[in-house]
């Protein structure tokens, strides 16, 4: 059975207890963090662009229709 994680408690909660516990990523180690953005429509070409500038690895894939 597939986990989600999803925090508990009432819904309109669980975003701010999910970002209140989320641990953070060490700027030193942005470039050790490989991200995988599928798809390089608007919203994944300015994901991978503001992520790489933000230090992290990246790497776009997308497919010709
Ligand atoms: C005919 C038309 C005209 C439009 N005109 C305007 C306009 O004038 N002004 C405006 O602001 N908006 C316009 N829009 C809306 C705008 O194009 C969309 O809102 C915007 O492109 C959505 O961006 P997106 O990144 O969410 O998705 P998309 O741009 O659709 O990007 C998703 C990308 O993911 C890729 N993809 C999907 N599945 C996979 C997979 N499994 N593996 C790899 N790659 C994958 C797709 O090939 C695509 O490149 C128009 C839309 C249409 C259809």
């Amino acid at each position: 059975m597939l986990n989600a994680n999803i925090p508990a408690g009432a819904l309109e909660t669980k975003w701010s207890k999910y970002k209140s516990t989320v641990k953070l990523v060490n700027p030193a180690n942005k470039r050790k963090i490989e991200i995988i953005v599928v798809g390089t429509g608007l919203a994944g070409a300015s994901a991978a662009a503001s992520l790489a500038e933000l230090g992290y690895k990246v790497k776009a894939f997308y497919f010709r229709g």
